[in-house]
Order: C-alpha cells, then structure tokens, then sequence
C-alpha cells in the first residue's frame, strides 16, 4: 500500500517554477533530435579559470579544511573579500562582523526572510525580478509584495511611489542592479534613495549585486554600501558564480550591517555549517585576481551582447544593448503578446530557447530574455534561424 505523505502548504502552494518546465520542454525537443540553441537559463558556460581550480586543489590537500567550516567562514576568505571591496568600492569592512560567506548568494537572499519576516509579515520584491525573493519570504510565512519596474523608469524602482505609499508591517526590501532580467544599471542616485527609504521606513534593505562584475561599459557597476548611511540600514549580497565561471562550487557572501549579518549566522549555524572551506580558499585566491579575469570574460560577452543585438535588428526588432549582466531584455516583436506562447512558438519553429519575460512576474509580460552564454557562432546561427519564423 502507498502511503501519501502530504507535503506542507507551504510547498504544495508554490507556483510551478517556470524554468523547470521550460528545462522539460527542452529537454523532449532534444529527445527528438532537435539541435537547441538555449539563451535560457543564466549560467555561464565557460570553464572556472585554471587558477581558481588550482588554489582548490592545493586547498583540499589541507587536513584543516576536512572538518566543520566555522559559521563565519575562513579568515582567510573574509579578509579577501575586505581587500576586494575596499579596492574595488572603496568601502570598508570589518572582516569579523560585516562579512559572512555563503553557499552561494541564493542561500543568502533566501534565508534572510527567517531572521527578520514573522509570519504575517510584509516584504518589498521587485516585479520583474529573480523569482528567489518572493519565494523565499512566503517560506517565513511573510508575504512577498510586489513593485514594478517600469521600463519608462529603465526598470528602476518607483521612489516617488514607494516613499509615499504605507509600509507597516514591511520588514525587508530586496533590489537588484545590475538587474537580472532587465540589464538594468543603477547609479549612487538610487542607492541614496534606499538609504533614505530604508530609514523612514525603518525597512532592512537587501542588495543583490550578483551581477556587479559582468559589465561593458566604462563605468564600473557601484555597490549600495557607498552610499552615506547604508550599513545602517542594509546588506549587500555578492556571488563568485557569475564573475568567475564558478555557479556550481556554491560561493558568496554577504556583507553590511553588523546585527543583520549576526542574524544571518544565526539562522545558517542551525541549518547548515557553512560553506566547504577549500572552496572558501579558492574563492580567496579568486578575489585577488578579480579584474584581470573579468576583463577577459566581460570583452567575450560584448563581442557575444553586439552579435545578438545587430541580428535582432537587422530582423527589425527593436531592441536595447545592456550595460551590465549577460541578459538582453526585449519586448517582443510586433504581433505577438504572450512570453509564453512566444517562447514555445521559438522552441517549436527554430529550435532557440529563451525565457518569457512572465517567468519573473506579471509586469515581465510582453518580454523575453535572452541570455549572452552562448558562442558566438551559435548566435549567428540563431538569428538565421529567426529570420525564417519572425
Ligand atoms: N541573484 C540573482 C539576480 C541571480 O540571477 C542569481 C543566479 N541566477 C543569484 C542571485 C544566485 O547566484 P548564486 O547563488 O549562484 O550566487
């Protein structure tokens, strides 16, 4: 006899995770033969660089770093990711309370909720946007609550409307810029903003900086936590996945108020025991070289970003080259309205995966997102294929 064990609300609630079933549908097509192009999922496809694998490798061979990583992480990582920031930000971080490592970002962004969200309680989470923010609130038991980025504001948030609108019960707001889906950059006016909002509303502000090192124009990608007052009322979240081809060794980390970053430890030490310290060594010896190397990959993606754009246009649509991140954000072209039904119509017709701008909330409607970690030469064949069903 089966039993059927009834999984949670909390879990049986949640809405089908778009691109799990983009992944199935691509799958089948490739089952039957089907030569896919994937600009889906944002992962890059290159290789962890030589000298990162190498730092591992003499890493693992330490004894010291077999057992229990410590809550904080190794000193050694801490302290690198401080040299790192106050080059790179001119910021300072004390390497003993501002800094915590994580198993990657994700797990970061996702269990904050569980040290500051009671059940009941209210988080801003932008739409369109990563669809781990939302979630993660409604696993505390919060509720998530949406706020538009609208591409008449280049996809930033609505100060004007937020500052005059009421947030009690608000425990938290996520951000994120460079902003994955839409590519869009923010500027110190921004971050000063959600450093006034944070105040007023007595709000916690959650950046999300993924993306800070994946960038094409002169101008560097600032951090929120150079804005005047910002370590009073938030944190910055980083990755190494996107900036050094390492999304499947799992390393970030959070960085910023002191008593929030305490509160994260705090939840992480009864979940999990941190992040496998070899890794955290190889990340350190990442950080060092951190310029060098994404000055090389950065150039790959715009030689990649202006091959797509120009063959999007040249097919007459009218799309937008990003600044910053490995996603091009495009509404769709004329006659059609749906993301998903256009997504399938390409997966259908040529072969191309991309994914329906709906994917990362309601106001994501009308667009697609491409990603840029595909080869160069897969782009052009790509656009020849969508010359023959656009
Ligand atoms: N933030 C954003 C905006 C992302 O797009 C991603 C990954 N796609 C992450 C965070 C998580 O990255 P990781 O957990 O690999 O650090």
């Amino acid at each position: 006899m089966k039993i059927i064990f009834e999984p949670a609300r909390r879990v049986k609630e949640l809405p089908p995770y778009l691109f799990l079933e983009i992944d199935r549908a691509k799958r089948a097509a490739r089952e039957k033969g089907a030569d896919i192009i994937d600009f889906g999922i944002g992962d890059p496809d290159q290789p962890t660089p030589s000298f990162v694998v190498e730092a591992f490798d003499r890493a693992v061979k330490d004894p010291s770093t077999h057992r229990y990583p410590l809550d904080s992480g190794r000193r050694e990582f801490r302290e690198a990711v401080a040299a790192w920031y106050l080059e790179r930000f001119l910021v300072k971080l004390d390497p003993d309370t501002e800094i915590l490592p994580l198993i990657g970002s994700k797990e970061g962004l996702t269990h904050l909720p569980l040290a500051f969200v009671n059940p009941g309680d209210k988080a801003l989470v932008p739409d369109p946007a990563y669809p781990a923010y939302a979630r993660a609130v409604g696993f505390a038991g919060g509720k998530p609550v949406a706020y538009a980025l609208r591409e008449e504001l280049r996809f930033l948030p609505d100060w004007t409307e937020l500052m005059k609108a009421r947030h009690a019960g608000t425990k938290l707001m996520y951000f994120n810029y460079p902003n994955n889906p839409t590519g869009a950059v923010a500027g110190p006016d921004t971050f000063d903003k959600a450093v006034r909002f944070g105040k007023k509303h007595r709000i916690l502000m959650c950046h999300d900086n993924a993306y800070s090192e994946v960038y094409f124009g002169h101008e560097k990608p600032a951090s929120f936590l150079q804005s005047d007052g910002a370590k009073s009322v938030g944190l910055e979240f980083h990755s190494l996945s996107k900036t050094f081809n390492m999304t499947g060794w799992r390393l970030g980390f959070a960085c910023g108020n002191a008593d929030a970053i305490a509160a994260l430890a705090k939840v992480k030490s009864n979940i999990d025991s941190g992040v496998f310290s070899a890794i955290q060594l190889a990340g350190a010896d990442a950080l060092k070289r951190t310029a060098e190397f994404t000055s090389k990959t950065n150039a790959m993606y715009v030689k990649r970003r202006n091959v797509l754009i120009a063959g999007l246009k040249s097919l007459g649509w009218n799309v937008t080259a990003p600044e910053a991140t490995f996603y091009v954000w495009c509404r769709l072209p004329k006659g059609h309205t749906s993301s998903i039904a256009f997504s399938k119509h390409l997966l259908e017709k040529a072969a191309i995966v991309c994914t329906p701008g709906v994917g990362f909330g309601k106001f994501g409607e009308g667009y697609a997102r491409f990603t840029l970690t595909v080869p160069e030469d897969r782009i052009k064949m790509a656009i020849e294929r969508l010359k023959k069903v656009l």
